[in-house]
């Protein structure tokens, strides 16, 4: 893999094979961790084609997703009650519509979703569906007051073009909130290669200086970047699974063969880590971020 998805620039650094963890559906190999010194970006390579990618999400099963009320609905809710008054709102990867069906009924509500099943949901709570996939979005003239991208953008093999189609459908001043995994985060760069986060279904991954790069590229200012995490837990379980990421990618880093690693093994937590199935859960950090950028009139 010479080239970066989003910039098109070589200069791209192979970080290793990522561990296979499964997902929403099978992938022949994991791919390697691959990071742009250009844009910022990290990305999985090899990964699905375009066509293998949306029969796979159009094969999906609609009970897959559990949608509580999440802390990125929450956060977004609250951007879109200081931004609109009365707008146009367009979720992009609606799923069931359950985030949209959240918001207060004075918007008017639109949709983009690959999954025919999902999509029935969504029509069923007043949802208007104006596509299936992004790309569409180049056949439809509707521009909007707000665009949505929850837990969507690190499914996307090329991001950047994904985004251009977005940013032509913002009104001037229209705003775009976008929830992802954060690989700034201290646990995801302890952890580089064996990330909770590292599902079949993802792989792009993102961070601030990406978002940064993009707004230069785009006619795009950042209002906000918060950091949040799907499974808020206490200090305690974060500071235990904080030391858990690091004895595990400590002994990882380790040659089996040398002394240094015979002796770690016999100490604790290190001769716990080794019978450890798989790499620990960080989850209860705040690893993921929620971005919200304003179009330039
Ligand atoms: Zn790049």
């Amino acid at each position: 893999m010479g080239q970066c998805p989003a910039c098109k620039k070589k200069f791209v650094i192979n970080h290793g094979k990522i561990h296979y963890i499964g997902g929403l559906f099978a992938l022949k190999t994991a791919g390697d961790l691959y990071q742009c010194r250009c844009c910022h970006l990290f990305f999985r390579h090899p990964y699905l084609s375009e066509s293998m990618l949306k029969k796979a999400y159009e094969s999906i099963d609609i009970g897959s997703w559990f949608y509580h009320d999440r802390e990125d609905f929450r956060l977004a809710r609250r951007v879109i009650d200081l931004a609109c008054e009365k707008g146009d709102i367009l979720d992009i990867g609606c799923f069931r519509g359950d985030f949209l069906y959240s918001l207060p009924k004075k918007h008017a509500y639109y949709g983009i979703e690959p999954s025919p099943d999902a999509r029935e949901d969504a029509k069923a709570k007043g949802i208007c569906l104006i596509a299936e996939t992004i790309q569409e979005l180049d056949n439809n003239d509707m521009k909007f007051d707000v665009i949505t991208m929850l837990d969507v953008i690190e499914h996307l093999p090329d991001p950047y073009a994904a985004l251009q189609k977005v940013t032509k459908s913002l009104k001037p001043k229209g705003v775009l909130i976008i929830a992802t995994g954060n690989t700034n985060a201290l646990p995801w760069r302890i952890m580089r290669l064996n990330y909770w986060y590292y599902f079949s279904e993802h792989v792009s991954f993102f961070n601030k200086k990406w978002f940064q790069w993009i707004c230069k590229k785009m006619n795009l200012e950042i209002l906000q970047v918060q950091k949040f995490s799907h499974f808020d837990k206490s200090i305690f379980i974060r500071l235990r699974q904080l030391l858990e990421a690091a004895v595990y990618a400590l002994l990882n880093s380790c040659n089996s063969q040398k002394i240094f690693y015979r002796i770690l093994i016999k100490i604790y937590p290190f001769n716990r880590a080794k019978t450890w199935k798989e790499a620990p859960k960080t989850n209860a950090w705040k690893d993921h971020i929620l971005v919200v950028l304003r179009k330039n009139s």
